[in-house]
Parts: structure tokens; sequence; C-alpha cells
């Protein structure tokens, strides 16, 4: 699953990638990579079909969207202040890749009221779904 955001963060860039995470009580079961709908280095929009299509598949699955990533292209792996602001999901789990033109780090967050709290990031070896 970290080859997964790793290889999708390098064939978006120059710009951001994003995509989401399924798991359920047994902790996280897929990655999502999805398409940035904002086409852009500096931030990123999970395009609304893609979202809705990967929350059909997780709940056929028996899953729940638990969280989402995304890659940071020159920035380290810690959420933005528009990541801290924008991030509406206070349960989910918010990964960052970054930064993507150097040697690459992910790192797992929570982010509440604009506050990132970092978590242990533990990914399982399924194959995700591009
Ligand atoms: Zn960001």
């Amino acid at each position: 699953m970290a080859d997964a955001i790793l290889e999708h963060s390098s064939l978006c860039y120059p710009n951001e990638a994003c995509g989401l995470l399924a798991g359920d009580a047994g902790g996280l079961r897929m990655v999502y990579c999805l398409t940035n709908a904002d086409n852009s280095p500096t931030r990123f929009t999970i395009e609304p079909d893609e979202h809705f299509g990967a929350l059909r598949h997780a709940e056929r699955s028996g899953w729940e969207l638990i969280g989402a990533f995304h890659s940071h292209v020159h920035g380290p792996a810690f959420p933005s202040p528009v990541d801290l602001a924008e991030a509406a999901e206070p349960e989910w789990l918010w990964i960052v890749a970054g930064p993507v033109d150097g040697s690459t780090e992910l790192r797992a967050y929570r982010i509440a009221d604009g506050v990132a709290t970092e978590r242990e990031l533990v990914l399982g070896d399924q194959e995700p779904v591009v």
C-alpha cells in the first residue's frame, strides 16, 4: 500500500496526487489512487465521481472510508495550512507523502480543529485498486 501511494505520487508529479483509504475494524484494507481534479502542484480535490466510486466499492466490500492521502511535491510530509483548514473529517486518517522531488516520506495524522496529531502508520500489503 505504501508503494501504491508512492508510485501514484510519482505518476502525478509535478502535481499533487490524492486518493482515499478504506478499512474496517482490522485496520486499513485498501488504497484508492484517484484523480486530483485541481491538477495543481499545491492543492488537491479528489475527483467527485471517483470519490463516489471508491465509497461504493468500499461499502460493497464491507469497509468504510477511513481516510485520504495526498502528496506534497516540494514540501515535507506534514499537513500544510490549507490541509489543516480543509480537513473536514476529524475521524479520518490523513496520510501525506512528501517531498515527491526528494526522499519521500509517508506520515499519517488525525486533523481536528485545525490541529494535526501524528499517528503511527501501519500499512498492509494488499493490492491497491488503481
Ligand atoms: Zn497538502
